[in-house]
């Protein structure tokens, strides 16, 4: 018998539209690339969305039609993600820190016709103009004031704007069709693109919203440090104005001078963002001797959170959620909000479980296989490969059969290609992504494990764990530090002993090499790859 109910499709410009209805006093606050500044409520930014979406359309664009972004987070990038999906078009956002390669190879097979990105990208365009599709459309960020002098053919995003009416009959769209593409980082091959639809979008956002109150709240001040070209920040420029929390975007500067200083300055209480960026903020904390004073919550995620940055900011009063997912699960899965019961925990038994990777969000199923198929079971024991289903994941890669076809298990879940446990209360342990897994004599050693552990020393600023070659053990752990004092670097023995409390003798780093800064990833993770390149043929003492 099938229920009696209406059936609206979920629709993002819903969202905005809602948003300047219910929290009028809400929206976006910008840092902007021309120096100073912005802030526009979200009915502002829901009529200039309407005027945005007049203007595309006299650019030609159309439903289906994709519309590529190069651009930081700032509300004309806002804009653009609520008036394409609002007139059936896609937004494609691409990752300014990929190679002009990856970079010109994503163009052509998104297939974009039209190009919108900040000031600060100009000279980049200008540089890659003669290898971009001779159709492609490409428009500034900016107004007219500040439109740069250019021999390129450069439409003006305000001039899109200005005359147009605030008002668009906004198409009611299938709920299953695209709204945005966001390519992996592909630190092998081509990048893959995940094609979002305005349902898995709008199904994520309420499912953040709900996981994440102390975050996303009427009234909350959230800090996006994680790029709007990263997974859709998240998620949080959907989630936000549904609960009509405000948005304060912070543009190009991520450092943790200007972090703290706009903290500061525009009230933050909850900023997301992956571990490398909490250790700039963490050292201005250090530094000032005090926190952004409206800081109550930061959440982290993208690779494992290392437990002494965890405790660094809870011992200050930071509430810090550890959060795991991917670009194909738009992206959350997991979250690391404790229980009630669990909030009662002594400290190190509560900062031991927020290291872990955290439960599950609504909508999100995970599974561990052996490497026969076989279901393991979640006995925080069993290690395998994590698999997830779900409304909020994908079904197969844009336009790339070839990498659709082994992404999947002939259950039809999708591989992560992490290495996990899952304990009995459902907490996800990340072992390692299964290929930065140290092989040693037939046994796993985890990175993550040995760097959480060596993070934890005063001598230690940053590390990474990675595996190289061994004549009798195939593979054994090299520790790369980067020290605090390059004049006072820990030793190795030191480092071991500390390791020894947590881990198994045959598992501890055979050796030690410090570095100046560790290489990251174009979502400034750092780049276990280019570190393995750095170190080929390292021979171990
Ligand atoms: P990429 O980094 O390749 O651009 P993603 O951002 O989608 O792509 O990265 C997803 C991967 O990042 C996961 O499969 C996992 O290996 C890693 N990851 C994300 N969050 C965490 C976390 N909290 N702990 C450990 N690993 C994580």
């Amino acid at each position: 018998m099938q229920g009696m109910m209406m059936t609206m499709p979920l629709s993002i410009i819903e969202i905005l539209r809602y948003a300047a209805e219910a929290h009028p006093g809400a929206g976006i606050v910008s840092v902007r690339t021309e120096g100073d500044v912005h802030r526009e409520t979200y009915a502002e930014a829901y009529a200039r969305a309407a005027q945005l979406a007049h203007g595309l359309g006299a650019l030609g664009v159309g439903q289906g039609d994709r519309v590529a972004t190069l651009a930081w987070n700032g509300y004309r990038h806002f804009e653009l993600y609520f008036a394409t999906a609002g007139m059936g078009a896609v937004c494609h956002t691409i990752n300014p820190r990929l190679s002009a390669e990856q970079m010109l190879y994503i163009i052509r097979h998104a297939g974009d016709r039209v190009l919108c990105f900040d000031l600060t990208f100009v000279p980049l365009i200008e540089a890659l103009v003669e290898h971009l599709p001779a159709d492609l459309m490409l428009v500034v960020l900016t107004d007219r004031g500040h439109m740069p002098e250019s021999a390129l053919d450069l439409h003006c995003y305000e001039d899109l704007l200005t005359g147009q009416p605030e008002f668009y009959d906004w198409p009611l769209l299938d709920e299953n069709s695209a709204a945005g593409l966001c390519y992996t980082s592909g630190t092998t091959g081509n990048p893959k693109g995940a094609l979002y639809s305005h349902r898995s979008t709008v199904l994520h956002a309420l499912s953040i919203a709900v996981t994440l109150p102390r975050s996303l709240h009427e009234g909350a001040r959230v800090l996006p440090v994680v790029p709007m070209f990263h997974v859709n920040s998240w998620g949080l420029p959907y989630a936000a104005p549904i609960v009509g929390a405000s948005l304060v975007m912070p543009g190009g500067k991520l450092d943790g001078a200007s972090l703290f200083d706009l903290m500061e300055t525009e009230s933050v209480s909850a900023s997301w963002g992956v571990p490398t960026v909490w250790l700039g903020l963490r050292a201005e904390i250090e530094k000032r001797g005090a926190l952004p004073s409206s800081l109550k919550q930061l959440v982290i995620g993208g690779s494992a959170a290392p437990r002494a940055m965890i405790e660094f900011f809870e011992k200050r009063g930071v509430d810090v959620c550890h959060a795991w997912g991917m670009t194909e699960m738009s992206p959350v899965g997991t979250h690391g909000q404790l229980s009630d019961s669990m909030s009662d925990l002594p400290f190190e038994r509560r900062m031991a479980l927020k290291a872990r990777q955290g439960r599950r969000v609504f909508g999100v199923e995970l599974k561990i296989n052996d490497e026969q198929g076989k279901r393991l079971p979640h006995d925080g024991k069993a290690v395998g490969e994590l698999f997830v289903r779900g409304n909020t994941i994908i079904a197969g890669y844009f336009e790339n059969a070839e990498a659709s076809k082994s992404a999947f298990d002939a259950e039809g879940w999708f591989g992560t290609g992490d290495v996990a446990s899952i304990d009995p209360h459902g907490f996800l342990s990340i072992q390692d992504r299964s290929k930065d897994l140290i092989k040693s004599g037939g046994e796993w050693i985890s990175s993550i494990d040995l760097e959480n552990i060596a993070m934890a020393h005063p001598k230690v600023a940053n590390c990474a764990v990675i595996a190289v070659p061994h004549p009798k053990w195939d593979e054994r752990p090299l520790l790369v530090v980067v020290p605090r004092d390059a004049d006072d670097p820990p030793s190795l023995d030191e480092i071991h002993a500390l390791m020894l409390d947590h881990v198994a003798k045959w598992q501890l780093p055979d050796a030690m090499e410090m570095i100046d800064a560790l290489p990251l990833t174009a979502t400034g993770k750092v780049s276990k790859l280019t570190l393995r390149q750095r170190f080929d043929g390292y021979e171990l003492p």
